[in-house]
């Protein structure tokens, strides 16, 4: 339970993080290093609840509350305190193979849900996280575990992201031999790819892979099943597959003008300067720079946030983003959004953080919509037009945005960047193995079950769920592997 006086004593202390703008000179972590005294004092401040919220993870309005992985968050926070850090390894890894991950970029829904939290700030639990696993590789203690027996049933797990990362690793502890196909030249899905270096770095990844290799699992990159693997291939040489192919259907804007030359999904941007970072620390040239630039960036969200920082250490010119929603509040809303709900408040991100140091100012325009974009006679982005609107719900519970008369703005504009989210998986792969899907093209599988319309056949991760969190994809990649054990050999020691 930590130190019984602890929360009194001590006060909350996040992650560390090194000064906004220096470090928007470099691309590595953006976060600092914090002593052993510190991460104890964390620990204990963690009470003795009667019923720790915190560890149990599920959706209250469809957001999350609580830990969705069900980490064992008091007990590590105990053995923290006491200085017992390999026992808290080992009690972070049965619940999460990747403590790693999500101790570096998960939203931390545990802590909204925290008891302290009700009248005091919460428990720092993602950052003690993410120090028992980082101390934990620092000493050696995190090591390639093979299965002693081999069950000889092959499985293939589709996409290398979380999901099938986590799936991988379950099922090859139950003995079977795992190839993970991904089609991207590093493995990771939006791990690698999506988020960007300074946030969650590509090394840490490869870390984590090179111990699975170890452990007996095959990556097999540069390969698409559906076009440069045969469905038919697949289904004749494994006994089972796991689809966790992510939900990376981009959404759009419909308004004039967005064929110009300019306005690029945000996936596009992050993709390319990832890649061109890791290949050649930028020097190939294949991506796309925001150096001297005004940035747009259209979406308030994590993409949002990725793309600012991103385009501050290209060198941008001016730089803002838009937020369809209106300024939250500083603290939780009592009645409309209680504890342990996740809280709905306004939160500045370090893309923001490094904006406000290097520009001056919060990035943030709020309940601005665009209206169209206007080109330069070469037909390139020259301005975004915008205007503020008011939310309010419809009869029908819908939605509606009305806009605010004398409200109208044109931003200058020469790169336009759309972070406004996924629709759902692509359909290529679900067609040709004729897997059913949802209304909103994500896989049909129950959660818990996971099992497809086809025989052998799970999904997992945002593919089956919808565009979600690392902490969900491990979670569904590991329940998805029992569910598959239990199909290979008809009972599952998995959890
Ligand atoms: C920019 C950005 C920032 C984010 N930041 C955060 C954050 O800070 N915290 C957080 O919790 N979540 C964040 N998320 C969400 C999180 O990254 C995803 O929810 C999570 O990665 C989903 O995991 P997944 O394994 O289901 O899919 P993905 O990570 O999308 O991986 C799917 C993989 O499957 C591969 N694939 C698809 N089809 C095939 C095929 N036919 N053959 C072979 N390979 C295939 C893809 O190339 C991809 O690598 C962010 C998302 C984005 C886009
Ligand atoms: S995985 Fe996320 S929700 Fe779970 S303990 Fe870590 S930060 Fe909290």
């Amino acid at each position: 339970m930590g130190k019984p006086t602890g929360f009194m004593e001590y006060e909350r202390q996040s992650q560390r993080e090194r000064d906004p703008l220096e470090r928007t000179k470099d691309w590595n972590d953006y976060t600092a290093p914090m002593t052993e005294e510190e991460i104890k004092q964390q620990g204990a401040r963690c009470m003795d609840c009667g019923i720790p919220t915190c560890h149990h993870g599920s959706e209250i309005n469809g957001v999350t509350t609580g830990c969705p992985v069900y980490h064992l968050i008091p007990e590590w926070n105990d053995l923290v305190y006491q200085g017992q850090w390999k026992e808290a390894l080992v009690r972070e890894h049965e619940k999460n193979n990747f403590p790693e991950f999500t101790g570096t970029a998960c939203p931390a829904p545990c802590e909204g849900a925290c008891v302290l939290g009700i009248n005091e700030p919460p428990v720092a639990i993602r950052t003690v996280e993410r120090s028992i696993i980082e101390k934990g590789f620092d000493e050696g203690w995190v090591v390639p575990e093979p299965p002693e027996k081999r069950t000889g049933k092959k499985v293939a797990v589709i996409g290398s992201g979380p999901a099938g990362l986590a799936a991988a690793a379950q099922l090859n502890k139950a003995g079977h031999w795992v190839t993970v196909f991904e089609r991207n030249d590093r493995v990771g899905g939006l791990l690698t790819y999506g988020i960007p270096e300074m946030k969650l770095p590509y090394a840490m990844v490869e870390r984590r892979v090179e111990l699975l290799k170890a452990e007996g699992i095959t990556f097999i990159t540069n390969t698409e099943v559906g076009r440069d693997y045969p469905v038919q291939k697949l289904e004749k040489e494994f006994d089972s597959t796991i689809l966790c192919g992510g939900a990376t259907v981009h959404r759009d804007i419909q308004a004039e003008g967005r064929e110009l030359k300019g306005i690029h999904y945000a996936m596009d941007f992050l993709h390319a300067n990832t890649k061109s970072l890791l290949d050649s620390n930028h020097e190939d040239g294949n991506f796309l720079s925001a150096e001297g630039k005004n940035v747009i960036v259209i979406g308030g969200g994590d993409t949002g946030t990725d793309c600012l920082a991103t385009s501050i250490r290209h060198n941008c010119k001016s730089l803002t983003q838009f937020d369809i929603y209106d300024k939250k509040g500083s603290i939780r809303d009592a009645l409309g959004n209680p504890w342990p709900q996740y809280p709905v408040v306004h939160r500045i991100e370090y893309g923001q953080k490094e904006a406000a140091s290097k520009y001056g100012d919060d990035p943030r325009a709020y309940a601005v919509q665009t209206t169209k974009f206007v080109g330069d006679e070469n037909g390139h982005i020259k301005e975004v037009h915008t205007v503020n609107v008011k939310l309010r719900i419809g009869e029908n519970g819908e939605r509606i945005r009305d806009a605010i008369p004398g409200t109208e703005k044109a931003w200058p504009a020469d790169l336009v960047l759309l972070a406004i989210g996924f629709s759902g998986p692509e359909q290529g792969l679900i067609e040709q193995m004729n897997i059913e899907t949802n209304q909103n093209s994500t896989v049909k599988a129950e959660y818990g079950k996971y099992t497809t319309n086809k025989e052998g056949v799970f999904s997992a991760g945002d593919m089956r769920r919808g565009q979600s969190l690392i902490v969900w994809a491990i979670n569904e990649g590991r329940e998805a592997a029992r569910e598959c054990d239990r199909y290979l050999m008809g009972a599952t020691v998995l959890p």
